[in-house]
């Protein structure tokens, strides 16, 4: 395998923290506050054959008025434009207009999408993820749903065996 994979969401779930755990470097800046990617980063995971380059994108915005917003959106847009997978991150189990605005954006690109349930490590109730994830499921047509942790390092095998096994 050898392709490339960005990593997309709203701002501040996780994307970088993400990325920087997949490929073991600390390449993106993270931050508590939003809108700290503001280019686009690359990482590259290798491993035996396969090598997969990772797109860490700004977050996608809703508010296009600010003109750094649009700029930022026009990044995320052309990343997508590149890409053989898209991994589509989340806050937990929570679910708002933002996440939807990304998801239609990224179903309009027609490419196949991996969903990520970053940050379980501050799920309070765990009997949602499941149901969470299965009602995700059905409604939407995802190569696979992964709960994982960034920051705590927890199920970044999965994302990384999903992408070299295409
Ligand atoms: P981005 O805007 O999507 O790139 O988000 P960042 O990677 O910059 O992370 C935003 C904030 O969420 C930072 O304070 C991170 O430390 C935190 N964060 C990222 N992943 C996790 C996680 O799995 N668990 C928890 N508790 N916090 C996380
Ligand atoms: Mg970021």
């Amino acid at each position: 395998y050898c392709g490339m994979v960005a990593i997309v969401g709203r701002p501040n779930v996780g994307k970088s923290t993400l990325l920087n755990e997949i490929i073991e470097q600390k390449v993106s800046i993270t931050s508590r506050k939003p809108q700290t990617t503001r280019h686009r980063i690359m990482g590259i995971h290798t491993e035996g054959k396969h090598q997969a380059v990772y797109v860490d994108t700004p977050g996608l915005h809703v508010e296009e008025k600010r003109a750094i917003n649009r700029l930022m959106n026009r990044a995320a847009s052309s990343s997508i434009g590149d890409v053989e997978l898209i991994i589509f991150v989340v806050e937990g189990t929570h679910w708002n207009e933002d996440d939807e605005m990304v998801l239609n954006k990224v179903r309009q690109s027609g490419k196949p999408v991996l969903m990520v349930m970053n940050k379980i490590d501050q799920v309070k109730d765990r009997d949602l993820v499941l149901p969470h994830m299965q009602l995700l499921g059905e409604k939407f047509d995802f190569v696979g749903i992964m709960p994982v942790s960034a920051k705590q390092g927890k199920n970044i095998d999965l994302i990384k065996a999903e992408v070299t096994k295409r």
